[in-house]
């Protein structure tokens, strides 16, 4: 019998991308979010994509402990995927209080609900901003982690540690901590992708906003670092690449205890300026762009060695960097304003 995955915060970017694959292998897949960073339609398109039904929809907030419990009490959950989660690095600033109780509150709950019901498998999405600022790329798992520099990032590495120990003291819970790089791109499809609400933090979202109109002009924050070609680099990953890795992880999770750590990135970075070159030329289109200051709290290069996910789950990333601009565009020209009419 297939088993069943659940989902927190699947309606989002990465959750709704990775039900796809998920559906796509054979997995059954019940989703949980609040929109409060997504809508349903999301999760209609994921079935438009596969021909699959979701095996539940709950409108619920993670940290709604009696919510969750009416979910494990109807379903019978293999694995648990904690997407749900604030993820706006200056807002974090703005608002700690609401990123920690939020993204700490909410896998709390999980934790909890899940031994409540017997449910010992666990997959965290966390980042690659755990490697803080004191580690040399590329990065690898086994590093020490470094110190955060917004209280986003610090509930990341709270929650690794909460797991952690979470899985020293239940020596039945097997723990799968992601590390994600730089996710960009969409499915090809052009049916589901990234909607940021309000003005976009990230760049790809922020290069396809002022190609489809929408902004006037993308700052490129800082060309006076000590990369190649002054601008920084990152290590881009398209998101159906990610979402095969949670299905890796998930194919893995079943026959482990413990905790694993894996960095889910390609290990090749890219900088700013070549992501803006290349969008324009697979696009063909020119973007309106100006070099500015450095944004503070960033970093020249993040990369990672990814190895350890090749040799462990057998991942490695397919996708070029080309298919990244292209299916980026695809999803931004189709859906102007994201998920919204
Ligand atoms: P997203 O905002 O698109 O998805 C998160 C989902 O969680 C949203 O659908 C939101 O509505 C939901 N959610 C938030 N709090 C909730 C709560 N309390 N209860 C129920 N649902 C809740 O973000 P994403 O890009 O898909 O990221 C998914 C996860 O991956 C997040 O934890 C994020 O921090 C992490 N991550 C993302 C990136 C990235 O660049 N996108 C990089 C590293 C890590
Ligand atoms: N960036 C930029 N202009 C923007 C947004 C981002 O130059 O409007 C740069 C940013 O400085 C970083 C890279 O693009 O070097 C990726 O930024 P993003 O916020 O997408 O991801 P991060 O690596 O910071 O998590």
């Amino acid at each position: 019998m297939s088993k069943k995955i659940l989902l927190l915060g699947g309606a989002g970017y990465i959750g709704s991308h990775t039900a796809v694959e998920l559906l796509n292998a054979g997995y059954e897949v019940v989703v949980v979010d609040n929109y409060s960073n997504s809508c349903e339609e999301s999760l209609h398109r994921v079935e438009k994509i596969t021909g699959k039904k979701l095996a539940g929809i709950y409108e619920a907030n993670v940290c709604d402990k009696e919510a969750l419990e009416k979910v494990f009490s109807e379903h019978k959950i293999d694995a648990c995927i904690q997407f749900a989660g604030l993820k706006a690095v200056g807002e974090s600033v703005q608002k700690p209080i609401e990123y920690y109780r939020n993204n700490i509150d909410s896998t709390l709950t999980l934790i909890e609900t899940m031994k409540k019901f017997n449910v010992n498998n666990i997959i965290f999405s966390s980042s690659a901003t755990v490697y803080g600022e004191e580690n040399k790329v590329p990065y690898t798992e086994e590093m020490h982690r470094g110190r955060c520099t917004n209280p986003y990032g610090w509930t990341k590495f709270m929650l690794e540690q909460i797991l952690q120990d979470a899985a020293f003291a239940n020596k039945d819970l097997a723990v799968v901590l992601l590390r994600y790089f730089n996710p960009i791109g969409a499915h090809e499809s052009g049916l589901i992708g990234e909607d940021p609400q309000g003005i976009p933090n990230n760049l790809m979202p922020y290069i396809s906003q002022v190609a489809v109109g929408k902004r006037e002009k993308l700052t490129i924050f800082g060309n006076d670092y000590p990369t190649p070609d002054g601008t920084c680099r990152r290590d881009y990953i398209h998101v159906v690449d990610l979402a095969k890795g949670h299905v890796k992880a998930c194919d893995y999770i079943f026959g482990m205890k413990g905790v694993e750590i894996f960095n889910l990135g390609t290990g090749t970075p890219y900088s700013v300026t070549e992501i803006v070159t290349t969008f324009e030329r697979v696009n063909n289109l020119k973007l309106n762009y100006v070099y500015g200051p450095r944004r503070a709290g960033d970093l020249a290069e993040s990369y990672a060695n990814s190895d350890k996910a090749l040799k462990v789950l057998g991942w490695k990333t397919e996708k070029t960097l080309e298919d990244m601009c292209r299916d980026s565009w695809n999803w931004q020209k189709k859906n102007p304003n994201g998920y919204r009419k």
